[in-house]
């Protein structure tokens, strides 16, 4: 996924090379297209032994399971973006945010790219409430985590490699 016109004036972009890599910028206004990665912050909802998993309902990747979470707004911090996001696509309190670490991945098959924020989080009390951007939720033995049915590459890259570091596998 590339931009083809300047945000700012609307011109077509044009190729300049730049430290090594391919940009579009503007002829016009000199605003340029860097592509960097989108922030999202995602959590690994432990209770007990078992973690969360949910089942994406919309594009990319529909139907496949992946954490919950989704992407900042400006001027939020990942934590604060977490809680937001776990609230509303679960009715999930969280307590105990710890940063497990990153992935990289794209947005689905030539999407942008993202950068994502893995949180360990312990699960609030109370049951799940299921909203739209989720169409089923399931909590697996942390050491029976289907690591294939996760989409999203880096993720499900940083899954296997954090949960069986752990003793999963
Ligand atoms: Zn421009």
């Amino acid at each position: 996924m590339t931009a083809r016109y300047c945000l700012v004036c609307g011109t077509r972009l044009r190729p300049v090379r730049e430290h090594g890599r391919t940009r579009r910028r503007c002829p016009k206004c000199g605003w340029t297209f860097y592509d960097n990665p989108v922030p999202a912050a995602v959590a690994l909802v432990e209770r007990g032994d078992r973690v969360l998993l949910v089942r994406r309902a919309r594009p990319p990747y529909a139907g496949t399971w992946d954490l919950p979470g989704g992407f900042l707004e400006a001027g939020e911090t990942p934590e604060r973006g977490l809680r937001r996001e776990l609230r509303e696509e679960l009715g999930l309190e969280v307590q105990r945010p710890r940063l497990m670490g990153f992935a990289t991945d794209r947005y689905g098959p030539g999407g942008f790219p993202v950068l994502t924020v893995i949180y360990a989080v312990t699960a609030g009390p109370g049951r799940l409430r299921i909203a739209d951007d989720v169409s089923g939720a399931r909590w697996v033995p942390k050491g029976r985590v289907p690591f294939g049915t996760i989409a999203f590459r880096g993720l499900r890259r940083f899954l296997r490699r954090a949960l069986s570091a752990t003793g999963g596998r």
